[in-house]
């Protein structure tokens, strides 16, 4: 079997459809946008294409509310540190405990500068408390930044929501979405919300990684990030990369058109997979028990066995799967999404996450189910944990 990739909320692969349409932007049609002869103008005209589809994409009103980043690292402390340095006088700042680390240690950060932060709660399967967003809103809150879907759990969050208690609390409260896993898998729609600025991140949905984008609804007062040139009206200012901007249009246009083929097919998929394993392995455990949830994503804590251990064990196998997020793992350290749901510590080490992509194929989870089981069953006999698996093996 060749490579079994179930880690497509790390990163996906590029879909050959996007490279296609990438090509021609880089040995012929490679003319600086701000230049003034023709071929200046086919760049432009194609980032001004691009700008259309995204702003369709994200459901915005203006194409001019569309920039072009790098990612959605960017993205984020676009937004963030954008907001805030336009907006000195206020100094409180609320995000949520289970952020991508893109937020969560930029909200450190910026504790290190004197601003008062505060971590709202989720509970034990990963749901955002917003009771407590309700109580921390003051005068004195500038942003509040909530993700759209966890990358670890997949769990949903209803930003919409969020936007509209934030606003009727303060209205001059500015409201950021980092959206990078919910692009692609759920409809965006800015326009129906209070939400003031969404990030997403194309490596995540087929296009290749080194391209994100940020909406800005127009009226925000925002200072650039990158300060140089007048590209992106000055708020993102570098030379403009074409060929990537391309891709991540031909990437969007795909992701919506596939939008339900990944609610009906990939979530199949992804329920299969989750009740194979659940069913064959005594000691797995879904987290996140979560009605809402992205279709392509469960996590699943395999009680007394090493986190690290089951992923090597399921490299031999050529099965790929991640432990925490990619940008964590590699640490022992436990996730923070799961402690912050208080998993029990029994599986907090063990915990996996799994994600599909429209490119998964029955084949592949086949063979997954039938290998993960018999991989488990190996390892539990290696945990130092033998007494307590015996009882729960009941072997
Ligand atoms: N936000 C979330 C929820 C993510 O999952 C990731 C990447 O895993 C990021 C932000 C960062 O995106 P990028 O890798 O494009 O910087």
């Amino acid at each position: 079997m060749d490579t079994i990739y179930l880690d497509n909320n790390a990163t996906t692969k590029t879909d050959p459809k996007v490279l296609e349409e990438m090509i021609p932007y880089f040995c012929d049609k490679y003319g600086n946008p701000s230049s003034i002869y023709k071929m200046a103008h086919t760049s432009h005209d194609a980032i001004e294409e691009s700008r259309k589809t995204l702003c369709e994409f994200f459901g915005a009103n203006k194409k001019d509310e569309i920039y072009f980043t790098s990612c959605g690292t960017e993205s984020a402390n676009m937004a963030i540190r954008g907001i805030l340095s336009a907006n000195k006088n206020k100094k409180h700042i609320i995000t949520t405990k289970v952020e991508h680390p893109c937020v969560l240690n930029l909200y450190k950060e910026l504790e290190k500068e004197g601003y008062k932060t505060d971590y709202i709660t989720v509970d034990n399967n990963g749901e955002l408390n917003l009771e407590e967003l309700k109580q921390k809103v003051t005068n004195d809150t500038v942003l509040v930044s909530i993700m759209a879907a966890n990358n670890e759990t997949g769990a949903i969050y209803p930003y919409e929501e969020a936007s509209e208690i934030v606003k009727s609390i303060n209205k001059d409260t500015y409201f950021f979405v980092d959206a990078v896993q919910a692009a692609g898998k759920i409809k965006l729609d800015v326009k129906n919300t209070k939400v003031d600025l969404m990030g997403i991140s194309g490596h995540k949905f087929h296009a290749p990684k080194g391209i994100g984008a940020l909406y800005i609804k127009n009226g925000t007062r925002i200072n650039p990030l990158i300060v140089g040139g007048h590209q992106e009206k000055a708020l993102r200012a570098g030379t403009e990369n074409v060929p990537y901007i391309v891709g991540l249009k031909k990437a969007a246009e795909l992701a919506q058109n596939a939008l339900e083929f990944e609610n009906k097919e990939v979530k199949r998929l992804r329920d299969k997979l989750e009740e194979g394993i659940l069913s064959n392995v005594k000691n797995a455990k879904l987290n996140s028990r979560t009605s809402k949830r992205v279709p392509n994503t469960t996590n699943i804590g395999f009680e007394y066995i090493e986190g690290e251990l089951i992923l090597l064990h399921f490299d031999e196998l050529n099965i790929c799967a991640s432990s925490g997020s990619a940008c964590t793992s590699g640490s022992l350290e436990p996730s923070h999404v799961l402690r912050a749901m208080h998993t029990p510590f029994t599986s907090l080490h063990g915990s996996i996450r799994f994600s599909l992509s429209r490119f998964t194929t029955e084949d592949e989870i086949d063979y997954a189910i039938e290998n993960i089981p018999k991989a488990i069953k190996k390892l539990a006999k290696i945990s130092p944990f033998q007494k307590e698996l015996t009882a729960l093996l009941g072997e």
